[in-house]
């Protein structure tokens, strides 16, 4: 493939994409020169929804009309706003609309979690991770751990190789003091999606709990958590959900937990309290039924407003169509950097599409810095993890085959 083959097939692919018109959606930034940039940053923060002004301004609205009547009189009730995520955020991670709450930031969640989920014994209390797991997520389970008394440097394993062979290994090899699996559902460095369904069983055989990060999975590969059997998992909306900086996150609790007849012990606050009682004001948690029974507060209005948009979207577009746009992108973005840059690069990510979302990973072999301060000064959005690795992630809502043209011509200017 050379760079005027790959400049027709992305010319074609283009006219062919029926997704293609959901690019308005969307403001794209522009480069200093005018043109809209080439925006693979999509893993990293979301683009904004160009509906997302009106959303947040309608509450804006409502605030100054009507003050705190807005929490029962507005268009969308504050009082039960968060209840307008559940159909959709069912949707992306394929779960019940019970099962899911959005709240919150993503570490906290996962602190809330990790106290429901958490319950070592003298005897099982490590917890099993991946190697390249997100540094908050490590200091969230080694404080976890120190909390419940234990050395996180003896209670945390990695798992060197996300493979499910490996990591079911694992398990079976600690099976004896074991409490919890957490594992990112696709790992932010490597872009490898991983087998949940293989590792939730491999743990539940045991008794070990199993729980998923899934800030890089969620709105980027199809999910079946509640199938899956997942026991938690949590995500934040800002990456492939498009809710904004800081926007609130996502909590999933199975069914089977969140319904249990012995409510899970749990950090509670008055909005996870049965609601037609919360102001009531009673002395007693009663928890909600289900993942809303883990809420502390009442939520941050303009930030919900603002993944509105973006959610519905999805709703309409549906994870299957988003998906094969997604691996059409990806495996045109392997393909020609395989065939155009050779040797010069390696692609950490793995090559089989059923294995990674829409992040490739690319180890540039030689001057990656440099590399990388092309690809900004030609306009193509991306980003540097060290020592060596540029992520591309092309997003199948926004990003046009020619990004990815562009992307790969830059970089084989510049390696
Ligand atoms: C992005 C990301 C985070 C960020 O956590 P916040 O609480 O949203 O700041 C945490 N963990 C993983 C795996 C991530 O990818």
């Amino acid at each position: 493939m050379t760079l005027d083959d790959l400049r027709a097939r992305a010319t074609e692919l283009d006219r062919g994409d029926a997704l293609a018109p959901y690019r308005d959606r969307f403001s794209v930034p522009r480069h200093a020169n005018g043109t809209e940039v080439a925006y693979l940053c999509g893993n990293s923060l979301g683009l904004a929804p160009k509906a997302t002004r009106a959303f947040v301004n309608e509450e804006l609205q409502a605030w100054e009309a009507l003050g705190v009547e807005g929490h029962f009189k507005e268009r969308r009730p504050w009082v039960s706003y968060h209840e307008l995520f559940a159909q959709h955020l069912a949707h992306v991670v394929g779960a019940r609309p019970y099962e899911v709450v959005a709240m919150n930031t993503l570490t906290v969640n996962l602190h809330l979690m990790l106290t429901s989920f958490y319950r070592p014994t003298r005897t099982r209390y490590k917890v099993l991770v991946g190697h390249t797991a997100f540094p908050s997520d490590r200091y969230a389970i080694a404080s976890q751990v120190a909390l419940h008394g234990f050395n996180p440097d003896e209670a945390i394993i990695s798992a060197e190789s996300l493979a499910a062979s490996h990591v079911c290994a694992l398990i079976e090899r600690h099976k004896d003091d074991l409490a919890l699996v957490l594992m990112d559902g696709v790992n932010y460095y490597t872009g490898e999606f991983i087998d949940i369904a293989a590792i939730t069983e491999a743990a539940h055989r045991h008794g070990v709990v199993a729980g998923f990060d899934l800030a890089h999975a969620a709105g980027n590969v199809p999910l079946a958590l509640h199938d899956w059997n997942a026991d938690f998992a949590v995500w934040c909306h800002y990456k492939y959900l498009n809710g904004g900086p800081g926007c609130v996150a996502g909590c999933f609790v199975h069914e089977r937990h969140g319904f249990a007849r012995e409510p899970l012990p749990r950090m509670a606050g008055w909005w996870g309290h049965d609601k037609h009682a919360r102001f009531a004001m009673g002395p007693r948690f009663e928890p909600i039924p289900g993942a809303e029974g883990w809420q502390l507060s009442n939520p941050p209005l303009f930030s919900l407003a603002a993944l509105i948009p973006s959610l519905e979207i999805f709703s309409e577009v549906g994870m299957g169509g988003l998906r094969a746009k997604s691996e059409a992108l990806t495996g045109l973005l392997d393909e020609a950097l395989r065939a155009v840059l050779g040797e010069r690069v390696e692609v950490i990510t793995p090559r089989d599409p059923a294995r990674r979302g829409c992040q490739l990973s690319v180890r540039v072999k030689h001057n990656a810095r440099a590399a990388f301060a092309a690809l900004g000064a030609a306009g193509v959005i991306c980003d540097w993890r060290e020592p060596d690795v540029i992520r591309l992630a092309p997003v199948p809502l926004y990003n046009r085959f020619a990004d990815v043209a562009r992307c790969v011509e830059v970089l084989s200017c510049a390696t």
